[in-house]
């Protein structure tokens, strides 16, 4: 029987695709970004063993909060890594017509990680930031796995949504806008682009863990400071 590892689930979340979803939290990241609020999804090894029967028990007992355009959304963590697990999730979840949305990062393509982008029906991409060099500040790699997730996206036409955290003095320049815009350009699958503010809530977990995050001290993102840099997304993405 197929098992994965499962981080935790969130009921009747509004924010992770389109209507009402469960959020299934998938075990273990690679990334180690210096804004994460889930560190504890990072180790691998952590996580509750779970098969696939029980996710799926757990996904049909909420299904009458889905309503008409709800479902499951597979978020991390990062759900890639345990992308043949995800993949057999999306395809019960298909066959009993329960929309999937997949919120990745991205991982450098994969026969197990296409099937599971095939076979969810919305991919929601993080993408951290268009340069190489300025992911890798954050990630400690080139954001290769975004860029053919990215691309892959287009090529299957994918419905895709966007995400971009802004973070102050990191990323919070129009400069950094531009270049995410150019990324998405030629990719109309995108049906969204947001910017999301950076926030302090995960910074407890950090010093649970006994890391400091890089952007410790840094204050949060304000709507007074990211509704403008959202205005250049979107004329961006409009010319
Ligand atoms: S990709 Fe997401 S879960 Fe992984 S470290 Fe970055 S913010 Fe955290």
């Amino acid at each position: 029987m197929t098992t994965g590892r499962i981080h935790s689930y969130e009921t009747l979340g509004g924010l992770d695709g389109p209507g009402m979803r469960l959020v299934v939290f998938l075990q273990g990241c690679p990334l180690r970004c210096g804004y994460c609020h889930n560190p504890d999804t990072w180790d691998v090894h952590g996580g509750t063993e779970t098969t696939a029967d029980e996710v799926m028990r757990r996904i049909r007992r909420s299904r009458p909060y889905f309503g008409k355009q709800g479902g499951v959304t597979f978020s991390g963590g990062e759900p890639l890594l345990q992308a043949e697990f995800v993949a057999e999730l999306a395809a019960v979840c298909a066959s009993e017509g329960i929309h999937t949305a997949l919120d990745t990062a991205g991982l450098p393509l994969s026969p197990a990680v296409e099937r599971a982008l095939s076979v969810c029906q919305l991919v929601i991409l993080d993408v951290k930031h268009a340069d190489p060099a300025r992911y890798r500040e954050l990630t400690g790699v080139d954001g290769r796995g975004m860029r053919e997730v990215l691309d892959y996206t287009a090529r299957a036409r994918k419905p895709t949504w966007i995400r971009q955290v802004v973070v102050p003095g990191w990323n919070d320049r129009p400069e950094d806008v531009r270049a995410l815009a150019a990324l998405l350009a030629g990719h109309p699958c995108c049906e969204r682009a947001e910017l999301l503010p950076y926030h302090t809530m995960g910074c407890g977990k950090w010093q649970a863990l006994g890391c400091i995050s890089p952007f410790a001290g840094t204050p949060p993102m304000t709507a007074e400071k990211l509704g403008p840099l959202q205005q250049i997304l979107d004329e961006a993405l409009c010319q």
